[in-house]
């Protein structure tokens, strides 16, 4: 098939057993293009030459590999709006944001580049006279990355380039309703000069590669991004291999809206963090709780805001909610939304509507009158649905913030340092947001959050050298 789109394994396309057909959840008139399935067989092809090219690698030295991120970012961002396209196309990310996503990657692979020149280490004193310690930083060999569809670039950026920056090899296993995005990525660092080996790209479901990865006793770590559940079979299949692990999982962020907080601060950040991305983010607020006194005023304008929301084509640039990413996504969240109903919550949109093209598009919803024990409330929907809950004051707003599975993001709209402060201290959550929107974050520093929502060593920032190296403590003595 001549839109074949294949492998990238030791440096060669290969065509896997099967191609998937890949189509715009905007427009299923639009196809995307066919990917190759990789096989189990393919995952171990590409393990053993990403062994047989690390040695030649870690000898070149770190600026080898700064250079070639460098050179990496200049392609990505250069190659920014054709990529966001893609993404745009695959995934259903307005084309503002699936082009802004596709800046982030480059700006994650500079960052990186810098960073694999300033790999930390530290020498100390031994307690043994005429002896000195060296503690480095190495690499760990073959890494496996799975990523999930909904950062089609920025999430395999933020995974690749501290894995390469570190010296390591990889295998990279998009998700398998966004492969396009990932293989342009991986045809970026291949004709940018990554040597054959170093960087495959193995694209299929993950019930085969991705589970033929976390199985193979050569890959030394993964690093995977995903639900819940897969992180968990992911935590089980690799502690029997005794892998080195780094799992981002789902998230049921809350956003606590106090009585003395600036109201067109806080609907604004609610709209965003809740809404947009049509809600498809590990960090969208999707527990609103906001205190009696400020409700009724600010459920009114964000209800009318999020009504007013353009639902339409990623690609239409008046469109400000994106379709959702696939039929089976759809369909759960508008299972969610007669849930609510079930559950006693008022629900305000939520309803599937048609386009001017054949796309998956539903409206924005809010939850009204939900208390944090329902399911609504509890589970995460993955889609443009916030569940309203109201509270009397901060303690109690607090202690529903910490009462969920997960610790992903959680914020405040306030106008109070002290309730500011009470919060940053008390939130039981990795990433903490004070008038900000749950969802937006830097990517020059740490990610990852609590409980059920992250497990491992943080993504992001100096702090992921953690995850993708190992530490050598070396005693020598002088004579
Ligand atoms: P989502 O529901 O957001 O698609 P998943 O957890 O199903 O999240 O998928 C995230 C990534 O994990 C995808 O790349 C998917 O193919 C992969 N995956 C799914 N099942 C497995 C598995 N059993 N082993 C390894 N990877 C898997």
């Amino acid at each position: 098939m001549s839109d074949a789109h294949l492998n990238l394994i030791d440096g060669t396309w290969m065509p896997g057993d099967h191609l998937t057909e890949i189509r715009n959840p905007s427009d299923l008139s639009d196809l995307v293009g066919h990917y190759a399935a990789a096989t189990a067989g393919d995952v171990d092809r590409a393990v053993q030459a990403a062994r047989a090219a690390l040695p030649a690698w870690q000898a070149k030295g770190p600026l080898a590999r700064a250079d070639l991120l460098d050179r990496v970012a200049r392609r990505i961002e250069a190659e920014a709006e054709e990529i966001g396209r893609m993404l745009a196309r695959e995934e259903g990310k307005i084309l503002s944001e699936a082009i802004a996503e596709t800046r982030r990657a480059a700006q994650i692979f500079r960052f990186f580049g810098g960073e694999a020149l300033r790999i930390p280490g530290e020498a100390l004193a031994s307690v043994r006279p005429g002896v000195d310690i060296e503690v480095t930083r190495e690499p760990i060999g073959v890494i496996g990355l799975i990523t999930p569809w909904n950062f089609p670039a920025a999430i395999p950026a933020w995974k690749l380039a501290p894995a390469l920056a570190f010296g390591n090899a990889v295998l990279l296993k998009p998700a398998e309703m966004v492969p396009g995005t990932a293989h342009l990525l991986a045809r970026i660092i291949h004709e940018e000069g990554c040597p054959p080996g170093i960087f495959n790209l193995v694209m299929g479901p993950g019930s085969v590669v991705g589970r033929a990865m976390v199985a193979h006793s050569d890959i030394a770590a993964i690093s995977f991004t995903g639900s819940a559940q897969t992180g968990r079979m992911i935590a089980r299949a690799g502690a029997e291999g005794m892998k080195k692990l780094q799992l981002e999982m789902g998230g049921k962020n809350p956003m606590l809206v106090m009585d003395d907080a600036d109201l067109d601060l806080a609907v604004a950040a609610c709209l965003n963090g809740a809404f947009f991305s049509t809600g498809q983010r590990c960090t969208a607020s999707s527990r609103l709780i906001v205190q009696a006194g400020i409700h009724d005023a600010f459920v009114a304008r964000l209800s009318a805001e999020m009504q007013a929301l353009r639902v339409g084509p990623a690609l239409d640039p008046a469109s400000q909610i994106g379709p959702v990413v696939s039929a089976a996504q759809l369909q759960s969240n508008l299972d969610y939304v007669a849930l609510a109903r079930t559950e006693g919550c008022e629900v305000i949109g939520g309803e599937r509507v048609d386009g001017p093209t054949d796309g998956y598009f539903q409206r924005p919803a809010l939850f009204l009158n939900a208390r944090n024990a329902m399911r609504v409330a509890r589970e995460e929907i993955f889609g443009p649905c916030a569940a309203v809950i109201r509270v009397g004051d901060f303690d109690e707003a607090l202690a529903q913030a910490n009462d969920s599975d997960y610790g992903l993001s959680a914020g405040i709209c306030t106008g109070s340092l002290k309730q500011a402060r009470a919060f940053r201290h008390g939130a039981r959550a990795g990433m903490v947001m004070v008038n900000l929107p749950t969802a937006g974050v830097d990517f020059h520093v740490p990610f990852g959050g609590t409980k059920g929502s992250s497990h491992g060593s943080r993504e992001q920032g100096r702090q992921a050298v953690e995850f993708y190296t190992t530490t050598r403590t070396a005693y020598s003595f002088g004579g």
